[in-house]
């Protein structure tokens, strides 16, 4: 039993460990090209939650890891067989309701932890922050930890090399071979303004990709995948233990 974790933890357990910063991670069930499973993203943002919390923990940080959320936005994968979605309403609606309860048990830390590029959670907690201003409330995404061009090759953002990669690391026993996995390509948009990155629109994800994957896994690897979770849990350590001991009313430095 790992008294961080919630879902494994005890009424016993809980009563002799103070809370300060609660973890709740947000994944998403969608296609990943061909050869990665449709949980994916939970099954790298749980595994990604576990050992950052366990990082920190050891480092004497009180943290609890709450149950993932395992079903994201996939507006954008509507017609695509069994993506799941939630809406952003829904999601803020979630959200309230677990700041809420956090708020009442007197756990005024929340850090939002990310897995799934089709949710967005900035707005979301703009305005769940303003109806509980003793929160602090903090989001990342996994992927936007460290530079992930120091660890692959290949860009892509969707069971590309990166998520093949790491799931080569945490759940081999769930990937296809590689030669299963189609190649990723990715059609840009005519219009240049997205091409070059400073307008943005959903993708169309029928239209976007063949395989339904962005980015070529086939030079993935366990190898690959090991040093990328360890660079990225240890940077959300880094923000757990700072989170556990910074002082909501006096989070800001001096000038
Ligand atoms: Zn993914």
């Amino acid at each position: 039993m790992r008294p961080y974790i919630l879902a494994e933890t005890n009424w016993k357990s809980i009563k002799e460990h103070q809370t300060e910063v609660a973890v709740l991670t947000w994944g998403a069930t969608e296609a990943h090209n061909f050869h990665l499973p449709y949980a994916t993203d939970n099954f790298q943002i749980e595994a990604i939650a576990a050992e950052a919390a366990k990082k920190a923990w050891d480092t004497g940080a009180r943290l609890l890891v709450l149950p993932n959320v395992p079903f994201g936005v996939n507006t954008g994968q509507a017609e695509v067989d069994l993506c799941m979605n939630l809406y952003p309403s829904t999601q803020l609606a979630i959200l309230n309701d677990i700041v809420e309860v956090l708020n009442r048990q007197g756990i005024h830390k929340l850090l939002l932890l990310n897995g799934h590029g089709g949710n967005n959670f900035k707005a979301l907690l703009r305005e769940v922050g303003a109806k509980y201003p003793e929160m602090l409330l903090v989001t990342t995404s996994f992927f936007q930890t460290v530079d992930r061009t120091e660890f692959f090759e290949e860009p892509g953002d969707h069971a590309d090399e990166m998520e093949t990669s790491l799931m080569l690391h945490i759940r081999p026993d769930l990937v296809l071979p590689l030669e299963e996995a189609g190649k990723g390509e990715e059609k840009k948009s005519r219009l240049t303004a997205i091409r070059e990155g400073w307008a943005w629109s959903e993708r169309k994800w029928k239209m976007v990709s063949a395989d339904t994957g962005i980015g070529n896994p086939k030079k993935a690897s366990a190898e690959k995948g090991k040093k990328y979770f360890e660079a990225v849990t240890q940077q959300v350590a880094n923000l757990l233990i700072e989170m556990d001991k910074i002082s909501n009313k006096d989070r800001y430095k001096d000038l």
